[in-house]
């Protein structure tokens, strides 16, 4: 049998992938290396417990918002869901001062006035949210979209000429110096608070990232955001459930192809498909390209996008018996984390209702950060053991200082997770994670696109436009399957106005 389309993982590209080719009538098949589908916002079982790998946040259920949008092709009641909304999302601490990231734009804007008061704070967060406002309202107008195809980017300017005239600028001042023309005098603690929140959506820092898109990042808090039952991945598992064509533990080896038709090999056997679409990143995907078909595609990608980043983790348990823990998601701004070179850590916990992540009255855990991977490189077994223990006792030390009823609390089960932990469970090059960083010197008209050099194959995911989690994934996926498959257009339209 010849397929029309073989996925290579089950990612949150891989699998809205399937939702939408199979939405077209495309017969299809997927191949996730793992039990669970998700890949880093997946939920993984170590001795009976759960954690999340990554990604704990859901953002986007309403509205033109990405995930919304790919529920109702897939058909699926909201309702079925199970998420919570959670408001405040975040609660950051930096230095002696916590700011709780609401919803409401103005009880947002009031809980950072008071931590970092300026007279021109308000004229300030009134521009970021604006911008934000306009960049999701126009966003959909850009697809299909290929970064690389320079006519098409000359036609998209002409025809969203009234966007880009008005916003353009903003694309192209660092968030830093817009910033820093409203608020010259800015604290270090406000700096470092913008800075977490900008890297944790963008991959960058102020300094890095355009104006434009750091205000994409700093307002999801003000979307509407979910905690997620049973873990993040729960969404795409209820997406595909009755889907008979999801191969899971079976991973695939090696593509190849003859004439016009793949052949991709897994652990299961050998398989055939018209076209293949790799959950992969752009840094490494050739090396699962037979000899004929390999490509120097890859080792440009690593010469071209090489400030990436990979996180380290801790998972845990924590018994929380008088239910202190009555939030969702912390942060943590602290000094320069020598095993990591970052200087927060986001820490989720499961809701206290969980039944499905917690077990005998434990809660569940998942602290991750920003980590440097050439920090966890050419290290012996015996220093990888050590630089473990020792990041584990920074972060906990940190943890301690901020939140200290947590020394009071019962905790087991502590694992470490490093870029090598990444490596080896999603197959990530180096272990790169959070996807391709938004920065400005990569411009919007340079990054990576899912179209491969070689006719047929493709890459979905947070490596390519427009960059991560549940909003930019799907976002890029409708993106691809827009460039390939003219009959999905038409429908997403339709989905969309
Ligand atoms: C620590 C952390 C926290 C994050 N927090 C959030 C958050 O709160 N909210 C949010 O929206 N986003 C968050 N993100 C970002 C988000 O998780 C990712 O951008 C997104 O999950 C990436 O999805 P993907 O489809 O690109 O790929 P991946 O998640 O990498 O999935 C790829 C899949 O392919 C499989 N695979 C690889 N090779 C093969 C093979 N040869 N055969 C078969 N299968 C294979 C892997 O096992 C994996 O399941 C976070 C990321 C990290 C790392």
């Amino acid at each position: 049998m010849i397929y029309d389309y073989i996925i290579v993982g089950g990612g949150i590209g891989g699998v809205a992938s399937y939702i939408l080719l199979k939405s077209i009538g495309k017969n299809v098949l997927l191949f996730e290396k793992l039990d669970y589908l998700g890949g880093c916002a997946g939920t993984f079982e170590k001795d009976g417990y759960l954690y999340n790998v990554g990604a704990s946040t859901l953002v986007g259920l309403k509205d033109n918002m990405p995930l919304n949008i790919l529920l109702k092709i897939a058909q699926k009641d909201k309702k079925e869901l199970p998420v919570k909304p959670i408001d405040p999302s975040i609660i950051v601490f930096v230095k002696d001062k916590v700011i709780k990231r609401y919803k409401d734009k103005q009880k947002a804007f009031e809980e950072i006035n008071k931590s970092f008061y300026h007279k021109n704070n308000k004229i300030l967060w009134d521009k970021i949210y604006k911008t934000a406002d306009i960049n999701w309202e126009n966003l959909y107008k850009l697809i299909p979209f290929n970064p690389n195809d320079k006519i098409d980017i000359v036609k998209k300017f002409f025809l969203n000429c009234g966007y880009f005239c008005k916003n353009g600028l903003k694309l192209v001042f660092s968030a830093k110096d817009v910033i820093k023309s409203y608020v010259p005098d800015i604290s270090k603690d406000y700096i470092d608070f913008l800075n977490s929140q900008i890297l944790m959506t963008s991959q960058g820092y102020w300094d890095e990232v355009s104006f434009s898109i750091a205000s994409m990042g700093l307002t999801y808090p003000n979307l509407d955001n979910y905690y997620v039952f049973g873990g993040i991945n729960q969404i795409l598992e209820i997406m595909v459930k009755d889907e008979k064509n999801i191969k899971r533990k079976d991973k695939v080896i090696k593509i190849s192809k003859d004439k016009d038709i793949f052949k991709v090999l897994s652990k299961s056997g050998e398989y055939y498909s018209k076209k293949v679409l790799l959950n992969k990143t752009i840094w490494d995907f050739c090396e699962i390209l037979d000899n004929q078909l390999k490509d120097s595609i890859c080792e440009k990608n690593i010469k071209k996008y090489n400030k990436i980043w990979s996180s380290a983790t801790l998972y845990f348990n924590v018994k929380d018996d008088k239910n202190i823990l009555n939030e969702h998601h912390y942060q943590i701004i602290h000094e320069k984390n020598p095993y990591t070179g970052s200087y927060s850590f986001f820490l989720s916990v499961s809701d206290k209702d969980d039944n499905i992540m917690n077990k005998d009255g434990f809660r569940s855990i998942t602290i991750s950060t920003h980590c440097k991977i050439d920090l966890w490189e050419n290290l012996t077994a015996e220093e990888y053991k050590e630089k473990k223990e020792m990041l584990k006792d920074f972060i906990l030390e940190k943890l301690y200082e901020k939140l200290p009823f947590f020394k009071n609390l019962e905790i087991k089960n502590i694992m470490v997770g490093t870029p090598r932990t990444f490596k080896r469970y999603t197959e990530r090059y180096k272990g790169t994670v959070g996807g391709i960083p938004l920065l400005m010197e990569y411009t919007m008209l340079n990054y990576p696109s899912g179209i491969t050099p070689i006719n047929g194959l493709y890459i979905v995911g947070d490596s390519v436009f427009p960059g991560q989690g549940f909003p930019g994934v799907i976002l890029g996926v409708f993106n691809i399957i827009s460039l390939i498959e003219r009959d999905f257009s038409e429908i997403f339209y339709k989905y969309i106005f």
